[in-house]
């Protein structure tokens, strides 16, 4: 299949090209577009032979749902069998953005879709680019982000291309995406909400509209025994090629160890890694050293750590180390991509 690439910027949508894009989806097919979060990769979420497809240019297993992309609030009825009280205050309070909530299917919605569940996760998204392509696209877009599985989402169209070109119809490139990491997910279908995926929308935010919510406690902890309630958290995802440890305690320890464990690693062949912050970049030694951003901007690291995992695959390089990052606000996103990234591999000095 050759993939076509068109051009839209995120605040001046191409008409032309997203008019085309939107006809590509109608008619069943496959296209990579920009969010404020990661780049999608976008099917007719009422079709469950687009659904199929998408599993199949992912890579992705059956029984991990997708993300059903809205442009108005109001096409949430078509989906969902009952709107509970809760998904109106969070619709009012953080949409349209990067917040998924997940609620009870209609039968509009295949289970091709939902990978098998009666619920179904909803996001209206705040990119104008995106918006206006669901519109052309009929409304209902399904979504997951559009790498392979197992690579990091992609935060560039440049990246859409390496995991999706020849595999999908088109790639709509809206330039660097604004948030890199993956929209908040809320299950609204329990006697509690409960938050499934962090993201932007932090725990705090929903707390405030919502008052008590609960979280799914495999988050940031690798729990003996107990299945994430996303489906698609229990894979280990976002996986770089090399092996990833993270180091964890206070600066200068950390330093010192990632350097030993580098120093040990490149003796033994190993080409090295390590992902530092802004105030620590100059004081390690290794193959190659990434600067993810200044330790208090929690949102430069949250932009660039997809990018620097990518980048780190594209030098073929073996063995990695990150510092740990503090898990609160944004935090809490962070550290749970960057433990998956790393298996849970944590050192602490
Ligand atoms: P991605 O689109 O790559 O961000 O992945 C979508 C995420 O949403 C996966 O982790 C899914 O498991 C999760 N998800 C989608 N639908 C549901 C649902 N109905 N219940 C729970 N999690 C869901
Ligand atoms: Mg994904």
């Amino acid at each position: 299949m050759k993939t076509r690439y068109i051009r839209s910027d995120a605040d001046t949508p191409n008409e032309e090209g997203i008019r085309q894009a939107g006809g590509i989806i109608r008619a069943g097919g496959l296209v990579a577009f920009p969010t404020e979060t990661v780049y999608g990769l976008g099917g007719d979420a009422l079709n469950k032979e687009s659904s199929r497809k998408i599993y199949e240019a992912k890579g992705r297993p059956s029984d991990n749902p997708l993300i059903v992309h809205i442009c108005r609030f109001s096409d949430m009825e078509k989906l969902v069998e009952r709107i509970p009280q809760a998904a109106y205050d969070l619709a009012e309070a953080f949409w349209p953005g990067p917040l998924t909530m997940i609620l009870p299917k209609s039968d509009a919605v295949p289970y091709e879709t939902t990978g098998g569940l009666d619920t179904v996760a909803v996001r209206f998204p705040s990119h104008p680019a995106a918006r206006a392509f669901i519109e052309a696209a009929g409304g209902y877009v399904a979504a997951p982000s559009a790498n392979r599985s197992g690579r990091p989402s992609p935060t560039t169209a440049k990246y859409v291309a390496e995991d999706m070109d020849g595999r999908i119809d088109m790639i709509i490139d809206g330039g660097e995406v604004g948030i890199g990491l993956e929209s908040t997910i809320v299950d609204l279908t329990g006697e509690m909400p409960m938050i499934l995926r962090p993201g932007y929308i932090t725990q705090e935010m929903l707390q405030n509209v919502l008052g008590e919510i609960a979280a799914d406690k495999t988050m940031l902890k690798e729990a003996a025994g107990a299945r994430p309630k996303a489906p698609g958290m229990k894979y280990r995802h976002y996986a770089p090629k090399g092996v990833l440890t993270i180091v964890e305690g206070n600066r200068d320890a950390v330093t010192q160890k990632i350097n030993e464990l580098a120093a040990q690693a490149s003796a033994a062949g190993e080409k090295v890694g390590v992902i530092a912050t802004r105030e620590t970049v100059d004081a390690y030694h290794a193959d190659c050293v990434k600067n993810i951003g200044p330790r208090a901007d929690e949102a430069a690291i949250a932009h660039n750590l997809y990018a620097v995992l990518r980048e780190f695959d594209d030098e073929e390089l073996t063995v990695l180390f990150s510092e740990a990052f503090d898990t609160a606000g944004m935090g809490q996103a962070i550290m749970n991509r960057l433990l998956k990234a790393a298996g849970h591999r944590v050192i602490r000095v």
